[in-house]
């Protein structure tokens, strides 16, 4: 089934209902919306010889025009290869190149970067959005293209906080279980209700389009293309029944941000893409009652590995309550995770080791990259890297990735631990540990602080909370942390820094 079946059948059933926003405004019903996708289709298949399977990219800014053009894609039977238009222009090129796209949409401000490296491969760069983008809409519109259940319909390229990208090859089928999962598991969208994408369409955004298409319900588009956080609340408080994805610093920000929202009037914010620490969970929900969730995922499984719905989240008088908030939530209804040892045999509940999900969403592979798909896939199961445990009720808690970890003294300490014990100190807004090399212990820990405090108090804020041993030997202050892209934190930038810092 071609994933751009649902907006077809709201187009048909339910025409009427509104689907795409811009700021307050209603730009599209569903009937509007099926029209410009298929007509879009039309342009595409006819006027750039562009066969199914063609890739084609976009790399631009949150806009409604990222709807039509994806949802032209599918309709044509091409696939889509988002890019994060904030990558810098040898990257974006990379990611062209490697993905063999044909066609690109950009947005203006990107298209004379790309043309300046543009990859033999890539015959055609259009803008996104504007007349010449309306003008290939203006055909006949093409029935919608028939897909088989593996055919490639979104090339997701990895955050990459190592290395370069890989794209994980997501088909038809994997969107669609993607989809389910999302409406069973966290939030079981209803027509009218509306997802407003404050965080890059081409990534962890992108993905809540579909599900939200299958159920009639909105896709907006904030006027400023991205996270600003008063209007946002704005946007929240002038429409209910509002979802949104958010990194867990875009939440921070919405929480300190000086303003209050009555309870109730956020429907849902789901977190992902990084731990978010015990403490700001808790400091969100006293400021805007219980509409927090989580989702665990990666490119490789998209949004599917687990899930922590709103209603654990705000089940304050659960005797577990904080641990499940400590937790990446339960499994997803679409797969099944085994937590390994490293000859992938099964551990026990409460036995640490590399989380393997296996499932309909789990991609086919990675794009023209067979090494990386047989080590990464290897017996069936998708090797996601990520390391954790599942405690007797089925909840998943994340651990530090191997590397993350630091042995001290012969000791293993995790850095999550400890940031979530700095955390709690209010003058601390944002914390990263790292291990030291050290001659004396193998390695020491080090914090790196973003707020206005001083070590001593927080060498005493640690004694009160933590062992002796595991805290801080060192604290640095800087104005922020490392990250990538997509706002993760850099734990291999922060030590490089940290080497080079002690060698200056
Ligand atoms: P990406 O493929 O760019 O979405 O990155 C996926 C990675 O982000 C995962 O493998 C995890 O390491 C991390 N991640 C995703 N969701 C969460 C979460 N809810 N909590 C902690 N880490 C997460």
């Amino acid at each position: 089934m071609n994933i751009a079946a649902w907006l077809r059948r709201a187009g048909r059933g339910f025409g009427a209902l509104p689907a795409v926003m811009h700021g307050d405004r209603i730009l599209q019903d569903y009937a509007g919306f099926a029209q410009r996708a298929a007509c879009l289709a039309t342009g595409l298949r006819s006027r750039f010889d562009l066969k199914p399977g063609d890739r084609v990219a976009i790399v631009a800014k949150n806009t409604p025009a990222y709807l039509d053009a994806l949802y032209g894609i599918w309709w044509a039977g091409l696939a889509a290869v988002p890019i994060n238009a904030k990558l810098h222009a040898a990257e974006i090129a990379w990611i062209l190149e490697n993905a063999d796209a044909r066609l690109v949409f950009a947005d203006d401000s990107l298209g004379t970067a790309i043309a300046e490296r543009r990859p033999a491969t890539l015959a055609h760069i259009l803008p996104l959005g504007g007349l010449d983008f309306e003008a290939l809409m203006t055909g006949e519109p093409m029935p919608l293209a028939e897909r088989g259940p593996d055919d490639l319909a979104w090339l997701f390229y990895t955050s990459g906080t190592t290395g370069r990208p890989k794209g994980a090859m997501l088909t038809h089928r994997n969107l669609t279980a993607m989809s389910y999962a999302y409406l069973t598991d966290v939030d079981p969208t209803a027509p009218g209700d509306t997802l407003l994408h404050a965080a890059p369409m081409s990534h962890g955004s992108g993905l809540y389009i579909m599900p939200h298409v299958a159920r009639f319900a909105v896709n907006a588009v904030p006027l400023s293309g991205g996270f600003e956080a008063n209007e946002i609340l704005d946007f929240f408080e002038r429409r209910p029944g509002t979802s949104m994805f958010a990194a867990p610093t875009m939440i921070k920000r919405l929480v300190e941000a000086p303003r209050d929202l009555a309870p109730g009037t956020i429907r849902t914010i789901i977190w992902g893409g990084a731990p978010m620490h015990v403490a700001d969970t808790l400091a969100a929900v006293d400021k805007f009652g219980p509409s927090f969730a989580q989702i665990y995922g990666q490119g490789e499984s998209p949004m599917t590995i687990s899930a922590l719905p709103k209603w654990v989240v705000g089940d304050r008088d659960h005797p577990r309550h904080l641990d499940r908030l400590a937790s990446a939530g339960m499994i997803s209804s679409a797969v099944e995770v085994r937590i390994a040892d490293a000859d992938d045999q099964a551990l026990g509940t409460g036995e640490i080791g590399e989380i393997l999900v296996r499932g309909d969403p789990v991609m086919a592979g990675y794009w023209r990259n067979e090494r990386a798909t047989t080590e990464t896939l290897k017996g069936g199961w998708l090797h996601t890297g990520d390391v954790g445990t599942l405690d007797e009720d089925g909840f998943l808690t994340l651990k530090d990735r191997s590397k993350d970890l630091i042995i001290s003294g012969g000791t293993n300490i995790y850095p999550r631990e400890v940031e979530e014990v700095l955390l709690h100190h209010p003058a601390v807004r944002e914390v990263s540990v790292i291990g030291r090399p050290d001659p004396e212990w193998g390695e020491v820990v080090v914090a790196y602080v973003v707020g206005e405090v001083d070590a001593n108090a927080l060498d005493a804020h640690c004694l009160a909370e933590i062992a002796r041993f595991k805290r801080p030997k060192a604290y640095v202050f800087v104005e922020e942390l490392p990250k990538n892209n997509y706002g993760k934190i850099l734990k291999t930038a922060l030590r490089d820094m940290d080497t080079e810092a002690a060698g200056a």
